[in-house]
């Protein structure tokens, strides 16, 4: 009964990813899931983007946090739409669900917009297994949590589109070997695109910058 439920809720969550999919294609906005662990500096990350990319696009954000509004505080200087999702609300779960994602879009003018960036509760588990309607889902690792994230935690890398490699800026205090992450990842998605970059001194940011601005472009036909 109990894995029926679990199927009923998964096979839920599929069907809204799709109804968002379609609402994202017919608004031509182009929708990233960022997902991580907490702590490696996803919303530097986001700040970041959202000042190189706010100029050319306009960008709302969806944030997901256990509990409180500080990174969604941490954005609000941008004056770009943000919307805080407190999961604790709805129980304390661990990643977003479609159809939230969903009713936050419905509070945003889509046809104001060119972006949303989703930025998923700090976790590497459960939101691999939640798809919410993206365009790309990527996943942020900094170099401080080791080589062998990819192997410990597969889902999550084989179902990300992206993977962002933060803190680069820390790699001459740390004895971290890129040939054994490269390895790591590469086994469990060999198509997975790579972006070295520090979100806190902006090094490797502009090709990444770019990923994302072609992205945007394409979906609009541009
Ligand atoms: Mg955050
Ligand atoms: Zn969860």
């Amino acid at each position: 009964m109990e894995i029926k439920i679990l199927q009923d809720i998964m096979q839920s969550n599929k069907n809204v990813a799709g109804e968002v999919k379609a609402l994202l294609e017919s608004k031509k906005i182009y929708m990233i899931d960022m997902m991580s662990s907490p702590g490696s500096g996803k919303t530097m990350l986001t700040d970041r983007l959202i000042g190189a990319l706010k100029e050319r696009y306009r960008i709302a954000v969806i944030e997901g946090d256990i509990k409180t509004t500080r990174d969604a505080e941490r954005l609000a200087k941008h004056n770009i739409p943000i919307f805080q999702i407190e999961t604790d609300r709805f129980g304390g779960d661990c990643h977003l669900e479609s159809s939230w994602v969903k009713n936050c879009l419905e509070q945003f003018d889509l046809d104001s917009l060119d972006l949303v960036i989703i930025e998923n509760v700090g976790n590497l588990v459960c939101p691999a297994e939640f798809q919410l309607g993206d365009d790309e889902r990527i996943v942020v690792l900094s170099v401080t949590e080791g080589e062998d994230k990819p192997a410990k935690y597969p889902l999550m890398f084989n179902t990300s589109d992206t993977l962002v490699l933060n803190k680069i800026d820390l790699l001459p205090h740390l004895d971290y070997s890129m040939d054994e992450l490269m390895a790591n990842i590469k086994n469990v998605n060999p198509k997975i695109e790579v972006f070295q970059v520090s979100a806190k001194t902006g090094e490797g940011m502009d090709s990444l910058v770019q990923h994302i601005s072609a992205g945007i472009d394409g979906k609009k036909g541009a």
